[in-house]
This record gives structure tokens, sequence and C-alpha cells, in this order.
């Protein structure tokens, strides 16, 4: 089995009430691919520019991540920059460049078109479509991500793509934007008639809940005391997510469960450091403690 991921390599501006990185490597695909190829073979595709250099890729390598389909083009780099509020849980958007992301046009190396798991990571919702057409057979599960601006700028290709999806994932603001029900219970309910088998909401601090089948499971968030950046929190819990799901083979309930809990693990990591920082000296070992501490967190008797 593998693991197909399209979206953002990017450059990112970021500032949080513990400091301030003016460019850095980020970049939804880059989050999601270094966070999944803990658990499985991830085949990337995106784009950079010529200022993408070969120490910039270092992160890939040594890794279980196949780049070939990560295209090089003149120009720049997409470029995105934020800004958190004082207890992070607002983010401010300052900057996004799309720059060679404008003419993005994702072609997959045949190598890739047998992939069983995919992830369609937030980009205009045409080229997630474009990517799932090119696709040999229907891939085991297909998920998606989106964000406001895909919402309400591109509903029509964004529905279309949803009738392929099985899991989408989002958060709490983007289910209600999406489902224009306030109560995420509902929200799931009119998301469900749209294409998507399973819901996965990503609440940032409140941990995340996944909906299918007229089951929930909740995961909390890993109590830290320090969380530094949580840019790229939510890829980074795809990542765990679909990583681990590929790494299964079943999409059972029971496996969907397990795939909260990783996508929850790894996001804890992301968010203790700036940018890939926690992320790119993370150990096998430190996951399987942290999800060890994640059972104990939850259990109880009745
Ligand atoms: P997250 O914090 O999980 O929402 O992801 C943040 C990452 O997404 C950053 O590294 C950005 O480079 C990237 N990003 C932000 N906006 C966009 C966008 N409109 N399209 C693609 N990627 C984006």
């Amino acid at each position: 089995m593998s693991l197909l991921v399209v979206g953002s390599v990017a450059f990112d501006a970021v500032e949080t009430p513990h400091g301030k990185v003016d460019r850095m490597l980020g970049g939804a695909a880059t989050y999601f691919s270094v966070a999944a190829s803990f658990f499985t073979h991830v085949n990337l595709v995106g784009i950079v520019g010529a200022d993408f250099t070969e120490d910039d890729a270092s992160v890939f390598r040594g890794r279980r991540i196949d780049t070939v389909g990560l295209e090089r083009a003149d120009g720049k780099t997409f470029f995105w920059a934020g800004r958190y509020s004082e207890n992070m849980n607002e983010r401010t958007t300052l900057a996004t460049d799309l720059n060679v992301f404008a003419d993005f046009n994702p072609t997959l190396p045949p190598s890739y078109k047998a992939s069983s798991h995919i992830f369609l990571a937030n980009i205009h919702p045409a080229l997630q479509s474009s990517v799932l057409h090119q696709v040999e057979r229907r891939p085991k599960v297909v998920a998606l991500d989106t964000m406001n601006y895909w919402i309400e700028g591109t509903p029509k290709e964004l529905r279309e793509t949803l009738k392929h999806t099985d899991i989408l994932m989002i958060n709490d603001s983007e289910c209600r934007l999406l489902s224009s029900e306030h109560n995420l219970m509902l929200a799931a309910r009119h998301i469900f008639k749209l294409g998507p088998k399973a819901l996965v909401i990503k609440r940032g601090e409140h941990g995340a809940m996944l909906v299918h089948q007229n089951r929930t499971f909740s995961v909390p968030a890993y109590p830290l005391e320090q969380v530094h950046d949580p840019t790229g929190a939510g890829d980074t819990f795809a990542g765990g997510f679909m990583g681990y799901l590929a790494s299964v083979k079943s999409a059972s309930d029971a496996e969907l469960r397990r795939a909260m809990v990783y996508g929850s693990v790894m996001g804890s990591f992301a968010v203790e450091k700036f940018g890939l920082d926690r992320l790119r000296t993370l150990k096998r070992p430190e996951i399987k403690s942290r999800a060890r501490h994640f059972h104990k967190m939850t259990q109880f008797t009745l």
C-alpha cells in the first residue's frame, strides 16, 4: 500500500507569542509527508520554484518520501505569512503568494498511479479532482482537506470533488461554513449527503472528533505545557492519520480510532517547536510512547 499526497510545499513567515520567523520551510504537503513517512511510504506531488534549494529538499531525504512528483519551475515557491493571537486560537493570514502554484497542473508520475490511499491537501478543488482522475483504480481511501477560501470561492468545484471523497478532514469553523449548520452533528449529517462517509473535525487545543456510520469518537489534544507554533498542526494530524491507515489492512472503526490517536500524537509534536523543527528530530519510540500516554489519558471504568 502507498500513500499519495498533493498539496503545497511552501516558505512560511510565522509570528506567534513565542517568536517570529521570516522564512522557513512549510506547506501542507511538507508537514503531511514528513508525519506520514513515520508510518508508510509517501508519494509527494507538488511544485517548488527556483529558490527551493537542495538544503530545503533535505527534509524529505532519509525518509520514506518519493519526490519524483515534486515539480520544479521557474519562479518563486508558494509563500504564506500568518500571525497568531495571544492565546494562539486565532490566526490572521497576512500573505498568500501563490507564485509557481498559480499555474500548477499536477501530473502523476506512472509509479504513483497505483497509490492505495490519497490525501488531497488544501488546494484548488479542481486540482484535487485532477489528481483523482489520474489514478489507475479506485483508491481504498481518499481524504480531503479544504478551507473557507475554497468553500466560499469555488463551491461547485468543491462539491464535485467531495462526491469522490471518503473522509473529509476540516476544522470546526470550516465544517459549519460548508454545511450552514452550527451544530456539528447536524453539520456531519449534511456533509454525508455531499459524498464523504466519514468526517474528521479538527478542533485545535480541544482535540478532534470522528463521525461515521452514526458513531462518534473523540480524541483530546495532548496536554502540552508549551505550544510554540500551531502552523501545520492540521496537516501533521492528517499525516499521522492517513499514514497509520495506509499501514494497516482495513479502514474499520477500530483502525479509524487508532488513526485518530496517531493524528493527535503527530499534531502534538508539530506544535512544540517552530515550523518543522520538532518533526525533524522526532524518533519512532517517542511516537509509541506518546500514543501509550493517550491510551492511559482516555481510559476509565464504569
Ligand atoms: P495548517 O496550520 O495545518 O492550516 O497549515 C499551514 C500550512 O499550510 C502552512 O505551512 C502554509 O504554507 C500552508 N497554506 C496556507 N494557506 C494555504 C493555501 N491557501 N493553499 C495551500 N497551502 C496553504
